[in-house]
């Protein structure tokens, strides 16, 4: 089976997780942590780093540590990972659902503006499979309504918008490093705040809300979203190899567009000057009618090709129901019924890629009347 994702630690991740265990530093304290927390701050400057135990919680932390919660709206795409969403209602704050752009999969900022409320706090934006949101539009509406960034770039670590990385283009930013994620450290994640005071909020709340110079003192309801220094020994690793999955993942995109883009029915992902897009997890968009996404992609499971469809739009999801919507979320209703996600592993050889390729080739030629 080609996998659409896989881990790769093939790097010093094995003599940094032996050098934990054979210290004895195996829990949140420890060299590597720090050392983790300061390679996203050389990567992203001017921001200030703190490593918790997944992405979710990231996204938690930063709304938190940013003063979000009841009361307060925070505006959240359509189509997203629930993650995004779920983090939004667990402060208490009140999520409103936006559509995206139908090329781009990301926030439509016309969209957000037209959503914009007197109770309106922050903006969302998430960096879908890679591809940087519209940020100057998004910090336009945001500068005019007073309204915070919070970056979701779970799926976008070294994708840039206009030279800039994705992390430096709001007051907060979150990564995951789940074992799909553009690095991995098992489970793991990082926020990072442009401002230092509530990075250090971040810090106390992250450790049961305990004082800094007062041990088992605990000034606020805290959380325990401290990340272990073996996950940060996998993760120091994991960034030494960063560039390089980054170039690996842009050469797999470079190469499906180019091979797709003259089947009838595929349109690859638009490429944008100034967005450069890490290629987290490749998609295209297919025609339906002329031919069902889902059709394809059960053809290639018989090949031995592992695909996955967009997400679900939020709005039909059982928990997402009730909650506050735009009326028109038709781009994201139509990427998730015709968009699929293409073997984009660090690990996929040439081979196995124009594998991919053919087979895509030939089952769209099969199924199309
Ligand atoms: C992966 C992901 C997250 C966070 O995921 P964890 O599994 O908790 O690390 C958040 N948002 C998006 C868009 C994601 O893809």
């Amino acid at each position: 089976m080609i996998p659409i994702l896989e881990p790769h630690l093939s790097g010093n991740e094995l003599q940094y997780v032996t050098e934990c265990i054979q210290s004895n530093w195996i829990s949140s304290q420890g060299k590597f942590v720090t050392q983790f927390e300061e390679i996203f701050e050389e990567r992203i400057p001017n921001y200030h780093a703190v490593a918790v135990s997944n992405g979710t919680v990231a996204l938690h932390l930063a709304l938190v540590a940013l003063g979000i919660g009841e009361g307060d709206e925070v505006i959240v795409p359509n189509l997203t990972f629930a993650a995004s969403i779920n983090a939004i209602m667990y402060c208490g704050a009140s999520p409103v659902l936006v559509d995206v752009d139908p090329n781009t999969c990301v926030l439509d900022p016309q969209q957000v503006r037209q959503a914009v409320s007197s109770k309106t706090r922050a903006i969302m934006p998430v960096h879908l499979y890679g591809f940087p949101c519209d940020m100057d539009a998004l910090q336009q509406i945001a500068d005019e309504f007073d309204l915070l960034i919070v970056e979701d770039a779970a799926e976008a670590l070294g994708s840039q918008y206009r030279g800039k990385p994705v992390g430096s283009l709001g007051n907060a930013a979150t990564f995951s490093f789940f074992g799909n994620k553009t690095i991995t450290t098992g489970e793991g994640g990082m926020v990072v705040f442009r401002d230092g005071d509530i990075a250090d909020k971040a810090r106390m709340l992250r450790d049961h809300g305990m004082s800094k110079s007062r041990r088992y003192w605990h000034e606020v309801i805290g959380y325990n979203y401290r990340m272990t220094n073996l996950q940060a020994a996998v993760g120091v690793a994991q960034m030494e190899s960063l560039n390089g999955f980054i170039a690996k993942k842009r050469a797999i995109a470079k190469k499906y567009s180019k091979a797709l883009s003259v089947i009838d029915g595929i349109t690859p992902p638009l490429e944008v000057e100034h967005c450069f897009n890490s290629h987290w997890l490749y998609w295209v968009k297919i025609d339906t009618s002329i031919v069902d996404p889902q059709a394809i992609a059960e053809e290639l499971i018989k090949a031995e090709i592992e695909t996955r469809p967009l997400f679900y739009p939020l709005h039909i999801q059982p928990p997402y129901t009730a909650v506050k919507r735009m009326e028109n979320l038709n781009s994201s209703i139509m990427l998730a019924n015709s968009g699929l996600c293409l073997p984009t592993a660090v690990t996929l050889s040439e081979k196995d890629q124009d594998r991919v390729i053919n087979e895509i080739i030939k089952i769209v030629k099969n199924l199309t009347p």
